[in-house]
């Protein structure tokens, strides 16, 4: 026995009447009011509330023509899951590392691909909700990570967009990397295929 035997152990989620009972998400309790939720309960509540709350507010401002965006930049990418991501950073150095980041994400969870930049605007959080207001239609909300299908309407308005000249260098500089890091995946399969072939 031992003394943590109150603490809620799995996902208090109702569908149709029915408890769900997953595994928590992360194993612990979600959110401020630390709800009891898998991660796909997890991911919809928070699709929820960003959609009902933060997305929308911000959304009707920029509407009213009464916001002036954030300072930071707004990037839309492709997913190597082939979905959209819109998100946020502070500046081209930060833009960079993150595109990395989130390639590396996936590459950890067995996608072979890198995201592949489509389109970064100036302006930062409030400028990324208004975004996500817009094209909220288009939301996945079983995943975390802001997600969304990659529609026409969403790709067209991105590639639309594009790319601001003074960003360039940032793209030159991520564009690299991810070449440099496909030569060496594939060197390591090529190894790899050698040495089996001779096992
Ligand atoms: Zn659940």
């Amino acid at each position: 026995m031992n003394n943590r035997t109150n603490e809620i152990i799995a996902c208090t989620a109702l569908t149709e009447g029915t408890y769900c009972g997953a595994e928590l998400h992360k194993g612990k309790t979600y959110g401020p009011v630390n709800l009891p939720l898998c991660t796909l309960h997890a991911a919809q509540h928070f699709t929820f509330y960003t959609q009902t709350y933060r997305n929308n507010v911000l959304g009707e401002l920029e509407k009213a023509g009464t916001v002036s965006h954030t300072p930071g930049l707004t990037y839309v990418i492709e997913l190597p899951n082939s979905r959209i991501k819109i998100g946020t950073t502070r500046d081209a150095g930060t833009l960079v590392t993150r595109w990395k980041s989130i390639s590396r994400e996936y590459q950890a969870e067995g996608h072979e691909g890198f995201i592949e930049p489509l389109a970064v605007l100036e302006g930062g959080a409030s400028l990324e909700a208004s975004l996500h207001n817009r094209f909220r239609h288009l939301r996945i909300d079983d995943e975390f990570g802001e997600q969304f299908r990659a529609e026409p309407e969403l790709t067209d308005y991105a590639l639309a967009e594009g790319i601001p000249a003074h960003l360039n260098d940032a793209v030159t500089a991520y564009e690299q990397w991810r070449d440099q890091r496909r030569s060496k995946r594939k060197l390591s399969k090529a190894l790899e295929a050698a040495f089996t072939w001779n096992a």
